[in-house]
């Protein structure tokens, strides 16, 4: 719908931004995929999976905020179900874990640095 939106108006500043929303949904697929591949092995994959949870949902909000941006004043037209989406996908940054602790959780457990709060 974005997409379409953005090349109906041919608003040249909201490509760049749609463009970088696809490719980290692209990176946050191949991370949940790696999470998925471990479990059906019956591997380790909490790291992974806490990853996959940050990529995907900040690729959610980039994608939400590009959509907004797209339809302007419109987005936050209830009809146009943007303003939805922007504030539903901008929870995912917050819950079920906030993406400041998986932040945290990746220095401390992966790359060892002292624990942050
Ligand atoms: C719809 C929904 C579903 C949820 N589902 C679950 C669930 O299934 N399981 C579960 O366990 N919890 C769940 N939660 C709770 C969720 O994990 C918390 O809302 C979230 O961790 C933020 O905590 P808080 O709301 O107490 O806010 P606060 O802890 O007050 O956080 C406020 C802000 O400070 C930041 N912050 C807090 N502590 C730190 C820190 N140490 N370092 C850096 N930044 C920090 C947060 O990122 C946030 O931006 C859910 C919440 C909602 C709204």
């Amino acid at each position: 719908m974005t997409t379409a939106s953005a090349k109906k108006a041919r608003v040249f500043i909201t490509w760049f931004p749609i463009a970088r929303a696809h490719m980290n949904i692209e990176a946050a697929e191949l991370m949940r995929n790696k999470a998925a591949t471990l479990f059906d092995a019956g591997l380790p994959c909490g790291r992974e999976a806490t990853m996959v949870k940050y990529l995907a949902s900040e690729a959610a909000w980039e994608a939400a905020e590009a959509a907004m941006t797209t339809f302007g004043g419109y987005g936050v037209a209830c009809e146009y179900d943007i303003e939805r989406k922007w504030k539903e996908t901008r929870l995912f940054r917050t819950a079920p874990i906030s993406n400041n602790l998986v932040l945290a959780q990746v220095a401390e457990h992966l790359l060892g640095m002292p624990r942050s709060y």
